[in-house]
């Protein structure tokens, strides 16, 4: 039986959309022009009036093997002949067991736990309250306060926010209700080099002033995403490492954008050679089919928190474990694993950076950079979103910018001749917003 909306114009459901919903950090009085998709195959969507555009975007780096894969397709209808959801207090089944499993053995070694949730921003609460509950358990509770760097990104809800760069995050519209957390600078050493003593000095002085009251340092390994698309050396990751153990603060990496692949290592830690006490995953993780998290943390974490006063970890999101998304998530590692994946970013980087290269010569462009999947435009002044997603729509391709930022995570299974396409429209409509 076709839905109401199947047999309704685009301009009439395009309508409702505009009387009626909120996008992302948009506004309804002066709400921006949606794009309309009807559907997406391989690495194209499709737009209602049968025109299609190269998904430069993944969906906000999620989608990695494109749109409508057969082998993800194939284990979400599977699953939902079995169950599609079933509640995770007290009962259990095989795809979040073997997901659990399949994600301590990708990870670095000290994470042996795995706890299952809906969403990114809900897993770094996660991570949030593991580090809170630890300190109190072992008989720390004054150790309350994250430190996290400036430019970062972790998310919207309210714990995840506080740990936000504080400019960007327009923490001023909340400050009486967010906890005060501490900022370091953002690491300025660029990717593959060293960190210089003066890189780490501010990280190191509040580290030094605060570790009493300190739970926790948050960060994005590597890439720095949503504060600013910044890449930094793993050097730095290591030093901060060896900080973090001697001053007795805990360690969280936000791998939620980074994680499964797209830096050019599994998870971005893998540059540093490091691994954090709790760490958090997302976005890719079901290849962009659903909204699944997770947090993972040391058995001495999980040890910490279980020994103490409330003897279990105070948190159980209703769709915790959500079967049919970690049935995707399942098939979606396995396929990543069982491709050339290291030799198709390398590709993809090239690619790229061969692409991109033309854009340095805009007079409107400030910096040109890649690392691995990703490819970043910075500009000199923030750009004009309508007129320029325009010019891209009409050039055939998706790049969703914000402010001075112009930049593509492309699915991992896009050709050659799509990448090079991708890359000459997205300088091309740089160039002609000039
Ligand atoms: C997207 C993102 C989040 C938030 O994830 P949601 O699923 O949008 O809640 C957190 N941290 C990082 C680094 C992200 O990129």
């Amino acid at each position: 039986m076709p839905t109401d909306y199947q047999n309704t114009s685009t301009e009439q459901w395009l309508q409702w959309d505009k009387d009626h919903i909120w996008h992302p950090y948009s506004s309804v009085l002066n709400p921006p022009a949606m794009v309309p998709v009807v559907s997406a195959k391989g690495v194209k969507l499709t737009l209602a009036d049968g025109s299609e555009l190269i998904d430069g975007m993944s969906s906000w780096w999620s989608a990695i093997h494109g749109y409508n894969h057969p082998a993800l397709n194939a284990a979400a209808k599977a699953q939902l002949d079995d169950m599609s959801h079933v509640m995770f207090g007290g009962l259990t089944h095989p795809a979040a067991a073997s997901l659990g499993k399949r994600l301590v053995d990708i990870t670095p070694a000290p994470l042996t736990r795995v706890f299952i949730s809906d969403s990114g921003s809900v897993a770094v609460e996660v991570a949030i309250k593991m580090a809170l509950q630890y300190w109190h358990s072992i008989g720390q509770p004054n150790k309350t306060r994250l430190l996290a760097l400036r430019n970062g990104y972790h998310g919207d809800t309210f714990g995840a926010m506080a740990t936000c760069d504080p400019v960007t995050g327009m923490h001023h519209l909340f400050n009486k209700v967010l906890p005060e957390h501490l900022f370091a600078e953002a690491p300025k050493t660029a990717f593959g080099e060293s960190a210089t003593e003066a890189d780490l000095a501010n990280i190191t002085s509040l580290l030094k002033n605060h570790h009493q009251e300190l739970a926790a340092v948050i960060l994005e390994p590597v890439v720095q995403g949503a504060g600013g698309m910044r890449f930094y050396g793993g050097d730095y990751l290591k030093q901060l490492r060896a900080l973090c153990d001697d001053y007795d603060v805990l360690l969280i990496h936000d791998e939620i954008a980074t994680g499964f692949g797209r830096s050019g290592k599994l998870f971005a830690c893998e540059h540093a050679g490091i691994s954090p006490d709790i760490m958090c995953v997302g976005k890719a993780l079901t290849g962009g089919y659903l909204s699944l998290a997770a947090t993972l943390c040391s058995e001495k974490i999980a040890h910490g928190i279980c020994e103490g006063e409330a003897g279990v970890f105070m948190h159980g999101p209703t769709f915790m474990g959500n079967p049919l998304a970690c049935s995707i998530a399942n098939a979606s590692i396995d396929l990543l694993l069982a491709s050339d994946w290291q030799g198709n970013i390398q590709r993809i980087e090239a690619g790229l950076k061969t692409g991109l290269a033309a854009a340095a010569e805009l007079n409107s462009v400030e910096a040109v950079r890649c690392l691995g999947a990703i490819g970043v435009i910075e500009m000199k002044t923030p750009v004009n979103m309508a007129s320029l997603q325009a010019r891209f729509i009409d050039r055939g391709i998706w790049i969703r910018p914000f402010g001075k930022l112009v930049y593509t995570m492309p699915p991992y299974i896009i050709s050659n001749a799509d990448l090079a396409l991708l890359c000459q429209q997205m300088v091309a409509a740089l160039a002609a917003e000039e």
